[in-house]
């Protein structure tokens, strides 16, 4: 793990620029490191000394220039050597620090003369010392500073380079200036994680925490889909940044959560899903679900890409039945039978689709609850506590056990979504088996951590070997399935249709 910061230098930062799946691998050591922001930095800032050391400009302008060209500093230097650095700088809306270096010093002299200057924002005599300006001879107060970049910095999304205060002016303020203004531990942190915000995502190697306000970033040898987890305790897919969705791969996770927004699932229950199958059709031409809302039957698709129109009697085009009047009168008795066969092969699909969807549903409610379980069973531990005389240590089996639970419901979630784009094969039905043991596993370690204490009448020993028994083989169950999947990935078991 070491090895880590010599492995990701800078040299093996590689554009994105490819949207390549990474198939999950069995690989048995993923080897990946969560960095703090400070680490980041750091990071950063040798990829930014490199340039410094062969152009002299100063570390924000370098940083700027940087994401303008993706982070590739082969392509930086190449331009900077071309020649024309001014024009660089004016192409990004900015001022070359060099360029005002040249010019006369005024600030200076000001700064010599007098032992107090007029700051012009907040038109107080400031002492010359506590006054600031960059290289352009716009001196403010201190104050001033620190409230113009507070602002800044909290207030607008894309800082990479803030400007003098000047608002004229288009000389960029250095990093070492800004985190010397600024006081606010808050401000440092959000204008280190926007500053270093480019430079992780350009790279392909370096992942930030979704978590909001956690300032971690993952950081592998290669980009594979593989769960990382970080200091904070988020779980993500490296390879999407999506929530660990083993057993899985990113490929299919998408597909799943377009045809998932596509049917509007958020509002569909189980209920509502006999409902569509009864009171709706598909459209002819794109096979959106069309519900039938009145006596009407001048069907409009809801797709606004497609907007057919059609019958709801004999799905042909509305076109062929008048203009004013619903006048069906074209009835083709082969023509309709071909179209309802085609519409139940249709709902045959939605069919299919419904059942796997409502307990993948089913699971991803479950998990919602996750964070009451957790503080139910928070007081169960403290009433094991007192009841049964255990020490602190001794309950922690049963938090443990929760986070248990959730991975488990997580995975067999994702299986849902496993078994609707599978083909049946012989290793489906072992795939299934293995659904099934953890489903059950699932259910029963779930009831022994939701069951009221004071019904239970087992002594202490009893429980604690039951949640420990149960969550172990829970653990047992889900590793089995998933070994079996990514068996199967490698020597092609499945057979993934998506229609
Ligand atoms: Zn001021
Ligand atoms: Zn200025
Ligand atoms: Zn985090
Ligand atoms: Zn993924
Ligand atoms: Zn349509
Ligand atoms: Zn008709």
């Amino acid at each position: 793990m070491e090895d880590m910061d010599d492995i990701i230098s800078d040299s093996d930062i590689e554009m994105s620029l490819t949207s390549e799946d990474p198939k999950p691998k069995t690989a048995p050591e993923f080897v990946y490191k969560v960095l703090s922001i400070e680490e980041i930095g750091t990071q950063m800032k040798r990829c930014i000394d490199d340039i410094k050391s062969v152009v002299p400009l100063s570390s924000a302008a370098i940083r700027t220039l940087l994401k303008h060209f993706k982070w590739d500093k082969q392509k930086l230097l190449e331009r900077l050597f071309d020649g024309d650095e001014e024009k660089l700088f004016r192409e990004i809306g900015l001022v070359s620090d060099n360029s005002v270096a040249k010019e006369s010093k005024a600030g200076d002299s000001k700064r010599r003369r007098y032992s107090e200057i007029l700051c012009l924002i907040c038109y107080l005599d400031t002492k010359t010392d506590s006054m600031f300006g960059l290289d352009c001879d716009h001196l403010y107060c201190r104050q001033c500073w620190t409230q113009y970049l507070t602002t800044k910095i909290m207030s607008e999304g894309d800082v990479m380079a803030i400007t003098c205060a000047h608002s004229d002016c288009k000389l960029i303020i250095d990093d070492e200036d800004v985190l010397k203004l600024i006081a606010d531990e808050l401000v440092k942190a959000k204008y280190q994680r926007l500053t270093t915000n480019s430079f992780v995502e350009s790279n392909r190697l370096l992942r930030w925490c979704p978590r909001p306000d956690c300032l971690h970033a993952f950081s592998v040898v290669s980009k594979e889909a593989h769960p990382v987890t970080c200091v904070c305790g988020t779980q993500i897919c490296f390879g999407c940044g999506e929530a660990n969705h083993e057993p899985i791969g990113c490929h299919l996770l998408r597909e799943w959560n377009i045809k998932s927004a596509g049917n509007n699932s958020e509002r569909i229950d189980g209920k509502t899903a006999n409902w569509i199958i009864t009171n709706t059709k598909e459209c002819p031409k794109c096979r959106t679900t069309i519900e039938k809302n009145g006596g009407c039957n001048h069907m409009t698709c809801r797709s606004i890409k497609c907007k057919y129109e059609f019958c709801w009697v004999c799905l042909d085009s509305w076109s062929t039945h008048g203009t004013s009047y619903y006048n069906c009168n074209l009835y083709n008795e082969n023509k309709v039978k071909d179209k309802k066969s085609s519409q139940s092969e249709g709902r045959k699909c939605l069919e299919r689709y419904m059942f796997y969807w409502t307990r993948f549903m089913n699971h991803q409610q479950s998990l919602r609850f996750e964070n009451e379980l957790k503080s139910s069973v928070k007081s169960k531990m403290t009433q094991m506590q007192d009841r049964y005389h255990m020490t602190w240590v001794e309950v922690q089996f049963m938090e443990r056990a929760v986070e248990v639970l959730c991975s488990c419901r997580q995975t067999l979630m994702f299986t849902y979504v496993f078994a609707f784009y599978n083909e049946r094969t012989q290793q489906m039905n072992i795939f299934e088996d293995n659904q099934r043991d953890l489903q059950k596993a699932v259910e029963t370690l779930s009831e022994y951590l939701e069951r009221d204490e004071k019904d239970a009448n087992d002594d202490n020993h009893c429980i604690r070997s039951q949640v420990l028994h149960s969550s172990n083989y829970c653990q047992n169950r889900r590793k089995a399935l998933i070994d079996h999947i990514m068996e199967g990935n490698e020597k092609e078991w499945w057979k993934y249709n998506f229609e």
